[in-house]
């Protein structure tokens, strides 16, 4: 299956992708960076369209969502192809294989298959789910028609025509910085050109009204300055406020930079209060399970409300209308506690 995209206009006898930040020119017979979108008689395609690197059942704390439907199952799928090539990425088998085949879905198909697991919702995730724009748009139009929501992982380096595009069918994006934020961190490790189309990625997502949650990959020795950590979280701040979750996450080494040690928990921590300092009320740490950065605390009486264990929860103290059962705050947590919240929520589907 491959389908002629939507987002891309003509320009001379070449091709402009719309797609994501990086805006490709692309000429006849040609592949864009992503190695996904390809231009055929002046046509530009979809090569991924329908084809499915990977699909997993899991719970959507492992996203990571935790103010948004806490405790549901989402039905998890990617493509193969990445627009970013970071040098420490964990699914490098998946973003960064192109041409690959993968197993032919159609978008009905999947969300037959989301709802026969149950899950409450989709998430377009493992890769960056902007290169497979249109693909992720039929899907999770007609998911929303069964009440099922969408979610992205993505790296926000998106386009404003590609915002526009998802804007009626998704309800919460994670945007994964993958480091520091900095120009000369991304573009060395990462080859995007800085942290500008990120932020606007996450200016207009809040404008319209969708669920953000940022993650933040803290790396061992090259990108765990608390410097760049400061900038970073004032530019979120000012654009997004002090009730946006901010996740810091434990690096483990991966492909190219499989010689770094894995993040010391001592410089996450660092992190975490160096963003409570700044004033976040929702600051967590992720892939250190059991630690009690994990949990959220109510931020007028400091009680603990939602205990977790890695992906799991395990104790909940708020009422249905997310207020505090201690002091009766109101948390900013959108819908509801899943009656699945309790269970193992982890099923693969395929690899
Ligand atoms: S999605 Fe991004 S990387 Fe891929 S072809 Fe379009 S502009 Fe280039």
């Amino acid at each position: 299956m491959s389908k002629e995209a939507v987002l891309y206009k003509t320009e001379g006898n070449k091709v402009r992708c719309l797609a994501c930040a990086r805006r490709c020119l692309i000429g006849e017979g040609q592949v864009g960076f992503c190695g996904v979108r390809s231009v055929r008689n002046g046509k530009l395609y979809l090569d991924v369209y329908g084809k499915v690197a990977a699909a997993h059942v899991d719970p959507i704390e492992k996203k990571p969502l935790v103010h948004f439907y806490p405790g549901s199952k989402v039905f998890s799928f990617s493509t193969f192809g990445c627009n970013w090539m970071c040098m420490y990425c964990q699914n490098f088998d998946i973003s960064q294989r192109r041409r690959a085949e993968g197993v032919e879905l159609s978008p009905e198909e999947l969300v037959d298959m989301a709802r026969a697991y149950e899950a409450e919702g989709i998430t377009y995730t493992y890769n960056e789910p902007a290169i497979f724009a249109e693909f992720a748009h039929d899907t999770g139009v007609i998911a929303r028609k069964f009440g099922l929501f969408n979610t992205m992982v993505s790296n926000g380096y998106w386009s404003d025509e590609l915002v526009d595009y998802v804007r009626d069918f998704l309800d919460a994006v994670t945007i994964d910085f993958k480091g520091n934020g900095e120009e000369k961190f991304m573009k060395r490790y990462t080859s995007a050109s800085g942290p500008e189309p990120i932020i606007e990625t996450i200016r207009s997502l809040l404008a319209y009204g969708i669920h953000v949650e940022i993650t933040d990959l803290v790396i061992p020795k090259i990108g765990d300055d608390l410097n760049a950590a400061k900038n970073l979280l004032s530019k979120i701040m000012d654009i997004a406020g002090p009730d946006i979750p901010i996740h810091f996450l434990r690096f483990h080494p991966d492909y190219k930079l499989d010689y770094l040690p894995w993040t010391p928990v001592e410089t996450l921590e660092k992190h975490y209060r160096l963003a409570k300092d700044l004033g976040f009320r929702f600051v967590y740490i992720g892939n250190v399970p059991g630690h009690p950065y994990e949990n959220t605390y109510c931020p007028n009486c400091g009680k603990m409300v939602i205990r977790r264990d890695g992906f799991r929860i395990l104790e909940w103290h708020l009422t249905e209308d997310m207020r505090c059962q201690y002091c009766g705050y109101k948390l900013p947590i959108k819908g509801k506690l899943s009656k699945h919240a309790f269970e193992d929520r982890f099923e693969p589907v395929f690899i």
